[in-house]
């Protein structure tokens, strides 16, 4: 199966031509092996993990799609397999080598053009894009966590905790059940910082009345899940309660709608125009999803400039929200799997407002 994902990319590569990949999501993409370092190198017709000797013993044990190098010898090294191979132009991805970076790959490569076309980006982009059974399952192990976390959390949550007394108690407990560290930081946040999509826990206890938005998410071999709730403490305003409804109605609407077939931007809108409608025009101020995978943060996005056409396989999150400032702000957050004939929830949290 992994050796499928080397071999896509080798029939893209003309005569000549190389592929370096040096990102750690990308190298795990293709290797099926996390590292903190390495480069893979694809011609037309070889692969090779070039990776020291922290990790080549266990990197010969497992990888099977790329043949495994002890690398330590530097560029130079991955320079003089290209020259082996006769490579002539060497594709780097463009969106994650740095400056400096690009600067070192063509100090090496001396006599092989480094190409800055952005080919090789696209290529992995889009094929991370459509998940594999056995990428899905990984994912669907790690929701299956978040949502224990949060069966649990609810039975904790509690006027006087801290917001990030909370996110410690979470992640604690969705690393014993097995989560290999955190998708990402833990957003926390109550009260008027709920106003703040991406605001940071802090020493706030929670307070009766406050909504309490919780982001977070759990990895299993490298593949991530993502998912949000919005509690409340004690007791909600009429107010707090229609934002969250009119949340709830724009998630649920617009999810309905993800099919294969279906446009990226119109599934967006679905729930843009709820929200704007309901009179919350400008409350709603980032997209209403994106993919996930060995990334947080993955393409397609659902927002109002993506024309990607949904396909089976591909993972969105269905996120809106609504955030006044100063005020309070609600997000909810589902992860879908678009399948053959419309999409699979694999967040199975109640979507109700619960008031703890
Ligand atoms: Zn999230
Ligand atoms: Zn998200």
């Amino acid at each position: 199966m992994i050796q499928q994902r080397v071999q896509a990319l080798q029939a893209k590569l003309p005569p000549h031509t190389g592929l370096l990949i040096t990102s750690g999501s990308n190298r795990q993409y293709v290797t099926d092996f996390a590292s903190s370092a390495g480069m893979v190198l694809i011609t037309p017709d070889a692969a090779t993990l070039f990776i020291d000797f922290r990790y080549c013993e266990k990197a010969k044990e497992v990888v099977k799609s790329c043949a495994v190098a002890l690398w330590d010898r530097g560029l130079g090294q991955v320079a003089a397999e290209c020259r082996r191979l006769q490579v002539q132009t060497l594709l780097v991805e463009t969106e994650q080598v740095s400056v400096a970076q690009m600067g070192r790959i063509r100090a090496a490569m001396e006599g092989i053009t480094v190409s800055d076309d952005a080919a090789a980006d696209r290529w992995l982009t889009d094929a991370r894009s459509m998940k594999t059974a056995g990428e899905v399952d990984r994912i669907r192990a790690a929701q299956q966590m978040t949502d224990e976390t949060f069966a649990y959390i609810t039975g904790r949550i509690a006027a006087g905790r801290t917001e990030r007394d909370v996110m410690l108690d979470m992640e604690f407990y969705m690393r014993r059940l097995g989560s290999q560290g955190i998708a990402f930081d833990f957003i926390v946040v109550s009260g008027a910082n709920g106003s703040v999509p991406h605001g940071v826990p802090g020493d706030k206890p929670l307070e009766k009345g406050d909504f309490v938005t919780m982001d977070f998410g759990a990895r299993v071999d490298g593949y991530r899940s993502d998912m949000t709730r919005t509690v409340a403490v004690g007791c909600v305003s009429d107010e707090q309660r229609r934002v969250y409804e009119t949340v709830l109605a724009a998630q649920t609407r617009s999810m309905a709608q993800v099919a294969p077939g279906r446009v990226c931007k119109d599934i967006d809108a679905i729930a843009r125009d709820l929200i704007d409608n309901a009179g919350y025009a400008g409350a709603f101020g980032h997209g209403l999803g994106h993919s996930v995978g060995l990334d947080i943060h993955e393409a397609p996005n659902f927002n109002p400039r993506c024309d990607t056409v949904l396909q089976p396989g591909m993972i969105m999150t269905v996120e809106p929200g609504i955030y006044l400032e100063g005020r309070f702000g609600v997000r909810i957050e589902d992860m879908v799997v678009v399948t053959e004939t419309g999409y699979e929830d694999l967040t199975h949290s109640p979507h109700e407002l619960i008031i703890l």
